[in-house]
């Protein structure tokens, strides 16, 4: 088994260049030694996007969300409590309470305001969840209608909304509605879990996350003990003793549950659930990602025996994109965390330009970017049929994440994750330490960071090495060339005096390649340039990439023929209803 990892590992992109994972002993040391983390992120404070692809995306998002009338939002939850319910609500999933986002949009709208300080948004997520808590009937029921389709999911994700207001947007309240609802749960949620997919689409294996947090900020064993009733000990046993057993199994759910193991690890410290989150990211990057990072054709996971290079015939629901990516940026930030191992921010870049990053917007209307498609056939961005489905919830919360991912710290050092225009204030010892970063990647590897302390600092700063990046990354410091070990897939070290006005200059190769599907279909390839994938418009003949790339006035743009409309570009800039191609089969 171990053997026919590694030799798969070489040939797929999403586990390129992975170093080995860490042995069971090795997390037990980890485990005993630090069972909180190694590093940690910024927490949505001190992190600002500057003007880039990636703040014009946030941005928009908080236009729409912000703009959402309240009376629409709890429209449903005034009219089951019987107060007066002005307005008209939302239609689709959110309308017909069919797994209802509500407390993901409170999450969402939390976690944004908290990242930019915006006063107004902050103010309307408070503001909703105190109206929401009105329609609370006397025994805890709280659903946005009589007839939720199920009861684990929307409660959880209220759960989770109602941590996000208490961390983030600071409204002590938020605990008190949390202690209600749980209360219903813990007498009225059905406690058979059965384990998928027979007695799937509760998605009860998800609820102990957001349980344990609420445990950490209350301090109520109840919660304690009702995340332990909810622990996928099948699943999550399955991955740690090192047979994982996934086929037919939701995809997204099974992967957002890793991140309740995470929480039982943070909270009871046992290597168990440390290994089955290092395991479960492995066979995951090697058996079930494409080359975006993207998982799950048609909602599930699959055997390793070729079913993902085949999903790519029939499939146009590839990947559930925003709940997908969010599920995934959270496993690796709970990984980079407990390990402090640069390589689990492989999968978050790839996640962000390739999938939610590549998603269209949601709309005011509720239109919504749920599958990417990337069948070989070739395919286009549409939007889902319905309106405010899951993928609508979880979009905000996602985008949000970013100012989450950019940065960590542990006591001594600051950590660069990802390549993104950003600028990061970390209070360290008795001043201010400013990190300004200033780069078009990954249209272009160079990275520039100008280091503003307020007075000089003797400190480390680090930044990953991606993985696919197996020359390395040159180096400059004020201009001058620096010898830095730059070993892909882990964190490059620089550690000096770093003075007001310093400079470093990172350059990150990008070059073009194949990333085959899997190994039973060695030639069913993506092109892939540093983390993004290319997609083809037109019928642009397949590289030799040496005559084929020639970049023109478009960055990240190859024009492989004379004509305008045949050429490569970044999925994630492809637009709404543009045909592309992402996978093709290269001849024997
Ligand atoms: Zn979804």
């Amino acid at each position: 088994m171990n053997l026919t990892r590694r030799e798969f590992s070489k040939l797929i992109a999403c586990a390129a260049s992975t170093p080995p994972s860490l042995g069971s002993e090795a997390i037990s040391a980890l485990a005993s030694a630090n069972s909180s983390a190694r590093l940690e992120s910024f927490n949505y404070s001190g992190v600002r996007l500057l003007d880039g692809r990636l703040k014009r995306q946030f941005d928009a998002c908080r236009e729409i969300f912000y703009n959402i009338p309240n009376d629409s939002i709890l429209f449903g939850f005034r009219q089951r409590a019987g107060l007066p319910s002005p307005g008209t609500g939302l239609d689709g999933w959110y309308g017909k309470d069919y797994f209802n986002a509500f407390g993901q949009y409170l999450a969402g709208m939390a976690r944004m305001a908290k990242a930019t300080g915006d006063t107004p948004l902050r103010d309307k997520a408070v503001l909703l969840m105190h109206e929401w808590g009105r329609t609370i009937e006397p025994d805890g029921f709280s659903f946005y209608t009589r007839k939720p389709n199920v009861t684990h999911y929307p409660y959880e994700k209220t759960m989770g909304g109602l941590n996000d207001i208490y961390e983030y947007a600071g409204e002590k309240e938020a605990l008190v509605y949390a202690d209600r609802i749980t209360d219903w749960a813990i007498k009225n949620l059905d406690r058979a879990r059965q384990n998928p997919p027979d007695g799937g689409g509760t998605e009860w294996y998800t609820l102990s996350e957001n349980l344990y947090r609420g445990y950490l900020n209350s301090g109520d064993p109840k919660y304690l003990k009702f995340a332990q009733v909810w622990h996928y000990d099948k699943y999550w046993n399955d991955y740690a003793a090192g047979h994982p057993n996934v086929i037919g199994l939701h995809a997204y759910s099974h992967v957002n549950t890793l991140s309740s193991a995470a929480m039982a690890y943070r909270v009871s410290g046992d290597p168990k659930y440390l290994r089955t989150i290092v395991s479960a990211y492995d066979y995951l990057q090697q058996t079930q990602c494409y080359a975006t990072g993207g998982y799950g054709p048609a909602e599930n996971l699959l055997p390793d025996d070729g079913s993902l290079g085949a999903s790519l015939e029939d499939s146009f629901d590839t990947f559930e994109t925003p709940c997908g990516s969010w599920a995934g940026f959270k496993l690796s930030r709970y990984l980079i965390g407990f390990t402090g191992e640069a390589r689990y921010g492989d999968w978050v870049e790839r996640l962000t330009y390739n999938c939610i990053g590549a998603a269209l917007p949601v709309t005011a209307a509720g239109d919504t970017f749920y599958y990417s498609d990337y069948r070989i056939c070739g395919g286009a961005k549409v939007y889902y049929e319905k309106t405010w489905p899951c993928c609508s919830g979880t979009y905000p919360q996602a985008v949000a994440d970013y100012h989450n991912l950019i940065y960590f710290k542990d006591r001594d050092g600051l950590y660069v994750n990802l390549f993104v225009p950003s600028e990061v204030t970390w209070h360290r010892g008795d001043q201010d330490v400013v990190v300004r970063q200033q780069t078009t990647y990954p249209e272009n590897g160079l990275v520039q960071l100008a280091i503003a302390p307020q007075k000089p600092v003797e400190m480390p700063l680090h930044f990953r090495v991606p993985g696919f990046a197996a020359n390395g990354v040159s180096v400059k410091i004020n201009g001058a060339p620096q010898p830095v070990n730059t070993q892909p897939g882990t964190w490059a070290t620089i550690n000096r005096q770093w003075k007001p006005g310093d400079t470093m200059e990172l350059q990150i190769p990008l070059e073009l390649t194949f990333a085959p599907i899997d190994k039973q279909h060695p030639k069913r390839v993506a092109v892939i340039r540093g983390p993004s994938v290319l997609v083809r418009q037109g019928q642009a003949p397949l590289p030799d990439f040496a005559k084929w790339a020639s970049e023109k006035d478009s960055p990240a743009t190859f024009e492989v023929s004379s004509s305008a409309m045949s050429r490569f570009v970044p999925f994630y800039r492809v637009a709404k209803n543009q045909p592309y191609q992402m996978y093709f089969d290269l001849e024997a």
